[in-house]
């Protein structure tokens, strides 16, 4: 649609951010505009109206995504944090990236076997989305959809963390 693309047309594309060679999407733009974040929002929950009890977002740039999903759908949200920043982690979930290692954790204040909704801004290779599912699976939850706003189709990430229900796919 013209709202769509509109929307996209709002993400920044910055070069060698953060480091030489990467192609950085700032969504920035896109989130400051009340008539695109809203395109998105609606754009992202499509698939899966009705179908979730809460949304989760996966530190930092999720946060955003999931608290402008939560308050349209009127559920509530819950954010999957670096490691060490929580107060009462109840389980976390180690993974390997490009360099290093991740650790992501979640306090467990839902009731088990409650249906989630997993946001993020981006899915590149799909690690860190792979490391929420199982951090929600761990305690006991279901991930009823994973969706993100933008998807950077070479690097494979569906066939780490898929199905992921994408937005604007490069
Ligand atoms: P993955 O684990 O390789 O799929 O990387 C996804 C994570 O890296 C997400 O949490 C994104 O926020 C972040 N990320 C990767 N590339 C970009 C980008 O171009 N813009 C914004 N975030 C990115």
């Amino acid at each position: 649609s013209d709202a769509l693309a509109h929307a996209e047309s709002l993400i920044a594309l910055i070069p060698d951010f953060p480091e030489p060679g990467i192609l950085f999407r700032d969504i920035s733009p896109l989130l400051a505009d009340a008539t695109a974040l809203r395109t998105v929002v609606d754009a992202i929950v499509a698939p899966f109206a009705r179908e979730f009890d809460v949304v989760a977002g996966v530190e930092a740039r999720g946060f955003l995504i999931a608290g402008a999903v939560a308050a349209a759908c009127g559920v509530g949200m819950v954010p999957i944090r670096k490691a060490g920043k929580l107060p009462r982690p109840a389980a976390s979930v180690s993974y390997d990236l490009e360099y290093g290692q991740a650790t992501i954790e979640m306090a467990d204040d839902l009731p088990r076997g409650t249906r989630v909704l997993l946001v993020d801004d981006v899915l590149a290779t799909g690690g860190t989305l792979r490391a929420a599912q199982r951090l929600l699976e761990g305690l006991g939850h279901r991930t009823v959809g994973t969706a993100v706003l933008m998807e950077l189709s070479d690097l494979g990430g569906q066939d780490v963390c898929g199905p992921v229900h994408t937005v604007f796919r490069v």
